[in-house]
């Protein structure tokens, strides 16, 4: 005798998808009520299937899944936003398919958390909206690594708790923020930064996503942002992160010189 399936619905952004099969996709989830969860969309690569668009990569809909052995399934699905705007673009997509990566990496399965879906479903509408893509992945990794319990410091020094002379702005990635020379020799993955790129990382660790939109900035500044604030998520992530997903993420939202860093 056959029991009622155990169903439930969650409000999710699709961060990947796996083809198997002739015609199955299997869809990792960042579900806002549930956290990250994989389920499988069976034939959601044939012709004018309906779970198609609703399992294409960054789409945010509503998901009704069946509970399964090993995967849950996904039968049905409402689109909310398909993003249209972000797969119009290289750039946009490249940015967006590394801040979903960051999530799927970053992110234990079936663990909730509304601050980051919120964060990350904001960023995504952000580069629909046409905010420089660069400026919504610095902010988004800022807030997501707040988000996990690891805000950088920068108003004190980690060594020695004084605060530091704006003359030199030394950041270390590995400590998580600034340390001072008074206290001792600085580190060797130590960045110096401008006071302008302290300002911008001050900012964007506050601003809400809305504020991006006037936000223009120099090309050096978003050099050492983005030097600054990967190595430092880098240090911050498992190694599981090292994930052939992630670094290719990484490596279209990055230039020659930092792909070559990475080896
Ligand atoms: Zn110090």
């Amino acid at each position: 005798m056959a029991e009622a399936a155990r169903t439930y619905r969650a409000t999710a952004i699709v961060l990947r998808r796996i083809n198997i099969g002739e015609t199955d996709r299997v869809v990792t989830l960042y579900t806002r009520e549930r956290g990250k969860l994989s389920g499988i969309a069976k034939g959601a690569r044939k012709h004018l299937s309906k779970l198609a668009g609703a399992t294409e990569l960054f789409t945010y809909g509503r998901y009704f899944l069946g509970v399964g052995r090993e995967l849950d399934v996904i039968t049905q699905a409402e689109v909310k936003e398909s993003f249209p705007g972000i797969r119009r673009d290289l750039k946009r997509i490249a940015h967006a398919t590394y801040i979903s990566e960051l999530v799927n990496s970053m992110v234990e399965e079936r663990e909730a958390n509304y601050d980051l879906f919120d964060t990350l479903l904001s960023s995504l509408y952000m580069l629909e909206g046409g905010v420089d893509p660069e400026i919504v992945a610095r902010h988004f990794e800022l807030q997501m690594m707040s988000l996990m319990g690891y805000r950088p410091e920068l108003d004190t020094c980690l060594r020695c708790d004084k605060q530091p002379s704006d003359e030199e702005i030394a950041f270390s990635p590995s400590l998580g923020g600034r340390v001072c020379g008074e206290c001792g020799p600085l580190p060797d993955d130590v960045i110096y930064l401008s006071n302008d790129t302290l300002d911008v990382m001050r900012f964007l660790l506050s601003a809400e996503p809305q504020a991006l939109k006037d936000l223009h900035l120099p090309p050096d500044v978003k050099e050492e942002l983005f030097r600054a604030i990967r190595w430092y998520v880098r240090y911050r992530l498992d190694k599981d992160v090292k994930s052939s997903e992630f670094i290719q993420a990484l490596a279209a939202v990055g230039t020659g010189e930092e792909l070559q860093a990475e080896e």
